[in-house]
Order: structure tokens, then sequence, then C-alpha cells
């Protein structure tokens, strides 16, 4: 579709994931609807993974022009569409689709550098990822977007998680090092990082008393901590590493950079600033 012809018609956006109560992003979306853009009709959809592929299906026949994907259906989703940016495929996740009016449909992944561009809004200016150690929590669809967009700065990367015996493929090509939640290396990892990145759920809303197990002592002054997390805007693992002397933000900041940027994909080079103009 050429970019007039975007601008001309409402576009039909869906957010695919499950569950999505925490979610802000109609909210983000509303707030520029077709001022400097076309006008958005955005809408959250509660799809399940055995619902997934009927949804995609749903789409092709053209019920949206393009989607978000978000939790769990990241990784999933990569069977589903017919081509695949190099963000998505050094990922393994794809979180923005775009529909080609002929129902093609392309799966990319605008988190890792929507966080990378996100990483500005530190006070003391953005880390120098070049051979930074940096420490992401999780392996799920937003810790490989945001490795894989790390490691492209020449970082070098240790990822935590529940099974590190098993871990994506894509997570062994991108990681310096994988580690257990038990493992001894864990606290030391963390003291060596400059940046570290908390990539799971835990603490998102509702659960918002929940928070990683990891060792606080480990944190300090001159650490770059970011929780993807923004609902709440602070989780009890923010407060935490915080009190350590850490400067930390959250996932907002996050969430209308990789937004820009899939608006941009779906309507066009250039409109997308519209929502960092607006929240940022
Ligand atoms: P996902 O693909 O479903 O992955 C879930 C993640 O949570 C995995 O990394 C998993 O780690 C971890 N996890 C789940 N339960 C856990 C537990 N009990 N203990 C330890 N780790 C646990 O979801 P996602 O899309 O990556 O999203 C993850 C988080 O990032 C969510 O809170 C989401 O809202 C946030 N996010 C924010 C933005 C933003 O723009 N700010 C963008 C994307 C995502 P392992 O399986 O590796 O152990």
């Amino acid at each position: 579709m050429r970019d007039d012809d975007r601008n001309a018609h409402r576009l039909k956006i869906a957010l695919f994931g499950h569950p999505l109560g925490h979610s802000r992003s109609q909210e983000l979306f509303a707030a520029v609807s077709g001022r400097s853009c076309p006008e958005i009709d955005y809408q959250p959809v509660e799809v399940s993974p055995a619902g997934l592929e009927a949804a995609i299906e749903r789409m092709r026949r053209g019920e949206w022009d393009g989607a978000n994907v978000t939790i769990p259906h990241k990784g999933e989703v990569l069977r589903y569409v017919d081509s695949l940016d190099l963000s998505a495929r050094t990922s393994g996740a794809v979180n923005v689709i775009v529909r080609s009016g002929e129902g093609v449909l392309h799966g990319i992944n605008t988190d890792g550098e929507g966080f990378c561009d996100a990483l500005k809004v530190f006070s003391q200016g953005p880390p120098d990822l070049e051979q930074a150690g940096v420490v992401i929590f999780g392996t799920g669809g937003a810790a490989r977007g945001v490795g894989a967009a790390v490691r492209q700065r020449g970082a070098e990367v240790t990822f935590v998680t529940r099974r590190p015996g098993q871990p994506p493929s894509e997570v062994m090509s991108l990681a310096r090092e994988i580690i257990g939640w038990d493992s001894r290396r864990l606290s030391s990892c963390i003291e060596e990082a400059l940046l570290v990145v908390q990539a799971t759920s835990l603490g998102m809303a509702p659960s918002t008393e929940e928070a990683v197990p990891a060792p606080r002592e480990s944190f300090r002054k001159g650490q770059y901590v970011v929780d993807l997390i923004y609902n709440p805007p602070e989780t009890r693992f923010m407060q935490q590493v915080r009190r350590q002397g850490a400067d930390v933000i959250n996932g907002w900041p996050m969430l209308v950079h990789q937004a820009a940027r899939a608006l941009d994909h779906w309507a066009g080079s250039g409109t997308g600033k519209a929502l960092i103009e607006h929240w940022l």
C-alpha cells in the first residue's frame, strides 16, 4: 500500500495477547488518532494460545490492517506470518505485523530498537553499550528483542531464566552466558553489569506484589536499570534497586518508542513521531 493510500483510510489495528488488562496501548494510540497520522481504530483482542492461528487468519482476510502482538504470543506468531524483518529473525520475536493489500503478513520486531531509543531518557544520558555487560531477566519475546538490539550495539549479554538448560535457540546465539535464578554467578553478573533489564512479567498489574528473585545488594550506584513493566509505573523491583543507588526507569518510554516505530510501519514513515511528541 502506498503512503498516500494509507493516509486516506482509517487504520484498523488489533492487539493480540492474553491477558490484556495491563495494556495501555489503546490509550496511547487514541491520543494521536487523526492528528498528523490517519485515524486509528485500535482494538484489544484477547487471544489464547489455542486461538492465535485463527486470529491471524482473520487478519489475513482483512479484518485488520496491522497488529501488535504481546504476551504470550511473540514467539509463536512467527509460524503464522509470511515474512520476517531482520530484527524479528534475530530475536525470534514479533511484536508488530503489517498486512499488505493482498493479505500478505510481514512480522517485525520494534521492541529492541524502541528499547534503545528509550535509553535516552536516563538523566545521565544513554549508556555506551560497546563491550558493556548487560544482564537481562527472562528469555521471553521482550527479553529476546532487547537482547538482539543491545547485542547489535556490541554488548555482552547474560540472560537469567527459569530454564537455563533449554533456552530458545535465538537466546543461545545472542548470549555470552545463560544462567538460572539459583546460579552462584547471578550476584557477580549483576554487580559487573552496566545495564540490567527486567524483562519478565513478574510485578505487572494486577500481580503488583511479585518481584524477580534477584539479589538486591548486587545493584549499585552508576548502574542503569530498566524494568520493562509500565503498569504499575513503579514496580516493587524498581523500588528495591533504586534504594541501592541505581538509576532506574520503567517501560513507559520503551512502550512509546516501540509504538512510534510500529506506526511508521503501518501508516508511513514519520507518522510515529506524533506519539513521541504527545507522550514523552
Ligand atoms: P512472554 O514472551 O510471555 O515472556 C514472559 C517472560 O516472563 C519470560 O521472560 C519468562 O522468563 C518470564 N517469567 C514469567 N513467569 C516467571 C516467573 N514466575 N519467574 C521468573 N520469570 C518468569 O512476555 P513478553 O512479551 O516477553 O513480556 C514480558 C514483560 O515485558 C511483560 O511485563 C510486558 O508487559 C513487558 N513488555 C514491555 C514492553 C514495553 O514496551 N515497555 C514491551 C514488551 C514487553 P523465562 O521463561 O525465561 O524464565
